[in-house]
């Protein structure tokens, strides 16, 4: 593996049907490739997809698109959230889930590669719900069965203490998991009693600026270097939507590299950060490296 990664991803995902918003059935395959095509000359060698069972995900679409611009794509088991959860979930025990991801982990994806994420599995606003729980109960055993990295997805960034003690319980060794969308709780504070548990965390929401100014981000990853952090930061955008693409007049897939990169380094954050929240922190996660 070489170059950049970005951790939190979608190729392609359809959350139109809960949403009740065609925008978020992201599937522009021509628009996509033109935009992986882009980062990989901006130096992203891999993505992490985290679309899992219940989001629209298309392994074979994400193949193609992986094949057809040469950018590795790394494909995730697991289940969402409510009201995203299928109807699986609802249906099995924990270790039914369990033994589900784990052949997903093990012996592959239907029509896809072997997972090589458990995620994006997450909580609701405030809450973990009880079907959550289960989830996250089945990715722990599944993790701790075939060593796969875990990322979880927080609903505006509540609830990642919450995640980050309750995966502790668990014999997982957290400089693999990551709470994703800690950016957005929008609290330094609490972003660092998070960090404190030992679990790397996901700015992985850049470039939404509706959500948090991309100031107060690299705000707070300043803060973050300077207290020796960055080793448990990782990046991403999670684009999701058609419009958030170029064509569609969005940020597009390029921008954390070509507009984000040049905001940190005006303010004075090192290489050797970025280094570790693009290049070394992810091959940690995903490889155990
Ligand atoms: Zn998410």
């Amino acid at each position: 593996m070489s170059g950049y990664t970005l951790m939190h991803e979608h190729t392609t995902i359809d959350l139109s049907g809960v949403k009740k918003d065609m925008d978020c059935r992201l599937d522009c395959y021509d628009e996509t490739v033109k935009e992986y095509h882009r980062l990989h000359e901006l130096g992203v060698g891999t993505i992490v997809d985290v679309t899992c069972d219940g989001m629209g995900r298309n392994p074979e679409y994400v193949s193609r698109v992986e094949e057809e611009t040469g950018v590795h794509i790394v494909q995730s088991t697991g289940f969402y959230k409510e009201p995203f959860l299928p109807e699986r979930v609802y249906g099995s025990t924990v270790e039914q889930l369990a033994q589900w991801m784990i052949g997903e982990v093990t012996k592959g994806i239907e029509n896809g590669p072997k997972a090589g994420m458990i995620g994006e599995i997450g909580t609701s606003k405030d809450v973990m719900t009880d079907e959550e729980r289960k989830v996250f109960d089945a990715a722990i055993l599944a993790a701790e069965e075939t060593k796969a990295p875990i990322y979880t997805h927080t609903t505006l960034g509540t609830c990642g203490l919450e995640q980050a003690l309750y995966l502790r319980r668990s014999s997982l060794d957290l400089s693999r998991v990551v709470i994703g969308h800690m950016d957005l709780s929008g609290d330094l504070d609490y972003i660092r009693r998070v960090l404190a548990t030992g679990v790397t965390i996901g700015f992985d929401t850049v470039g939404k600026k509706a959500y948090l100014p991309d100031e107060t981000r690299v705000e707070f990853l300043k803060a973050l270097e300077a207290e020796g952090m960055l080793g448990q930061v990782v990046l991403s955008m999670d684009l999701t939507r058609k419009s958030h693409l170029a064509y569609k007049g969005g940020i597009g897939y390029s921008y954390l590299i070509e507009t984000f990169l040049p905001m940190l380094k005006e303010a004075g954050i090192a290489e050797e950060s970025i280094q570790k929240m693009l290049v070394d922190n992810p091959k940690r996660i995903l490889y155990g490296e």
